[in-house]
């Protein structure tokens, strides 16, 4: 327990369910404490999307709002006496000296006597004072963003040409040559990896936050990752082929096992013989995760009851061969979409690794995609996880890099994934460049870039989704400004919460301390 100055409490309160859950949402990313829907306690800060709300609270206290859609922030702006335009830019946050998170949307810029700018970023003002009042108004929609990014991007739409090349029997092989064939600007593929792309999700989430510290002072909450720890890294292995498994997993696990890295080993269960002993070595050195059943790239097209039969055959058949628990699963291609979440739920799975924050190009719906976050979130009950660095068959043999190219690319992404404190999610397949001898040198500068780091948090993607399910089950308490965490005495991994205390937030993004 610690105790802290003046704090205010924060309440949240929106018009619709949808834009509640969605405040929900962030205060929940950050953990920090709030009430929902509550009578504003003494000193609290409201932050809210709906406008009478926000007129009714400002007689008492400050007041934050993020108006959903034009139409609102136009009647806001009346209402304040002053104007609101409305303009497509790219905003950028810093979250810390030297990094950034940005996000291209629309910007609502109020202007007038009674507009004062409170929170300016490179040109896009993030917050307004409306001058006379308690109000503070938001220039980018944090609900309706937050549901188009994550929500929309979760929902993968095949192209109708993957759709056809699918349900052809035996075309799984031809796949991978339409792609390559494909017409692919591989120069501005690779540009477009970039943080505005990875993770806009971040910008929406740094607003959020940045704005409650702006006028709530300073706000307490539990880090992202164990005690001690920066960001994170999981390790991941797809075994497409025989060879890979028998012989790529091997280099692989050499280079792992000599930097002491634990990975998770996605394993399809019916595409190729599996024998126990060799499962089992993958097990003892990391984790067996499910890489679907056939492989054959349908998975996405199947009917929900169908695609929960044949999950729950692919965890069952990998269960009896490693003798464990099979709790995650990654999608051939990547596929991904909330039906196909539900059904990972109801087989028995507990996360997902299937969504990229950002392909340069989905080889399902032939078109560049990502969810656009790099820290793990919940979809219809299953921890997704989503894949936050390009895989090396992406680098290497879709857009043609050298090996060594590829990891000074990974490695750079990596250092800004750090910068935010997110998810370092790397696959790199034992069939592929990265598990041949010429190359060992190159998955060993790439891994021990990470082994070096201090404040690096290594783990499994099974480690990965317990932390970050104990995380989400704890929360921040104040009482007389004491800070404590509330934790569930179930997991052996509660202990390694930390309570932080976000002092400010300027120039140089987040002031942060330990509590
Ligand atoms: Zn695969």
């Amino acid at each position: 327990m610690t105790l802290v100055s003046e704090l205010h409490p924060v309440v949240l309160k929106a018009g619709t369910d949808e834009a509640s859950r969605t405040l929900q949402d962030y205060a929940e990313f950050w953990k920090i404490p709030y009430r929902m829907n509550l009578l504003e306690p003494k000193g609290s800060v409201l932050f809210t999307s709906d406008r009478s709300i926000a007129a009714e609270s400002a007689i008492h206290g400050p007041v934050i709002l993020t108006p959903v859609g034009l139409e609102e922030a136009e009647k806001t702006a009346s209402y304040a006496g002053a104007a609101v335009t409305s303009e497509k830019k790219l905003v950028r946050l810093p979250v810390r000296k030297g990094i950034t998170v940005s996000l291209r949307t629309n910007v609502y810029e109020y202007s007038g006597q009674r507009i004062e700018p409170l929170l300016v970023s490179d040109g896009a003002t993030i917050m307004s004072r409306v001058l006379g009042s308690n109000v503070h108004l938001v220039g980018l929609d944090l609900v309706t963003e937050y549901a188009r990014l994550i929500h929309e991007g979760y929902e993968q739409i095949p192209s109708r040409r993957f759709s056809l090349v699918a349900k052809l029997p035996f075309s799984y092989q031809s796949i991978p040559s339409f792609i390559r064939n494909r017409s692919f600007r591989t120069e501005k593929g690779l540009s477009d990896l970039r943080e505005e792309n990875l993770g806009p999700v971040e910008c929406l989430r740094a607003v959020f936050l940045a704005s409650l510290v702006r006028i709530a002072g300073p706000i307490p909450r539990i880090g992202f990752w164990r005690r001690g720890k920066a960001y994170a890294l999981s390790v991941t292995h797809d075994v497409e082929t025989q060879d890979g498994l028998e012989n790529g997993a091997k280099i692989l696990m050499e280079t792992e096992a000599t930097l002491k890295i634990r990975s998770t080993w996605n394993i399809p269960s019916d595409r190729y013989p599996l024998t126990s002993p060799v499962l089992t070595i993958l097990a003892r050195n990391g984790e067996v995760g499910a890489h679907d059943t056939r492989h054959d790239g349908r998975l996405i097209f199947l009917s929900g009851e169908e695609k929960k039969r044949r999950l729950a055959s692919c965890r069952a058949r990998l269960e009896r061969l490693v003798d464990q628990r099979i709790r995650g699963f990654r999608a051939p291609l990547l596929q991904h979409n909330k039906d196909l979440a539900e059904a990972l739920y109801n087989a028995g799975f507990e996360f997902d690794s299937s969504c990229p924050s950002w392909e340069v190009l989905s080889p399902t719906s032939l078109r560049s995609h990502g969810v656009g976050t790099i820290f793990p979130f919940y979809m219809r009950n299953i921890l997704e996880i989503p894949v936050s660095l390009p895989q090396d068959h992406q680098l290497i043999r879709v857009a043609g890099q050298k090996p060594s190219a590829a990891v000074d690319l990974l490695l750079k992404l990596a250092t800004w994934i750090r910068g935010v404190g997110g998810a370092c999610i790397l696959l790199i397949h034992p069939d592929y460049e990265f598990a041949e001898a010429e190359n060992k040198k190159e998955y060993e500068r790439l891994l021990e870039s990470f082994r070096s780091d201090p404040e690096c948090d290594i783990m499994t993607l099974g480690e990965m989704g317990e932390w970050w399910k104990t995380r989400k089950e704890a929360r921040i308490e104040t009482n007389d400004n004491k800070v404590s965490i509330i934790s569930s005495e179930h997991s052996h991994m509660s202990s390694e919460l930390q309570a932080e205390l976000v002092t400010g937030y300027s120039g140089d993004g987040f002031s942060v301390v330990n509590l």
